[in-house]
């Protein structure tokens, strides 16, 4: 087989925007939603309805009840109906 003279082209790595997540006010540096799962340093996206974490799939809704007490809701009314 003919060699492969083409060599890679260099891609430099994107820049992280980790210092996005701080906002620094006078003295104190303030930090955005770290995960509860991952601990500190692990941020979550925020959406316009939820908070993501990218590491551990970790989500938060905003503005709606989180999923186990739709769950204990829902149980209650089932029992209401017998
Ligand atoms: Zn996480």
């Amino acid at each position: 087989m003919a060699k492969n003279k083409s060599k890679r082209k260099k891609i430099n790595k994107p820049t992280s925007k980790k210092y996005k997540f701080f906002t620094i006010s006078g003295d104190s540096v303030k930090r955005a939603r770290a995960c509860p799962r991952c601990g500190p340093g692990i941020f979550l996206m925020i959406a316009k309805d939820r908070a993501y974490c990218g590491k551990c799939h970790y989500t938060e809704f905003v503005g709606k009840p989180t999923p186990t007490a739709v769950k204990v809701e829902t149980k209650e009314v089932k029992k209401a109906k017998k």
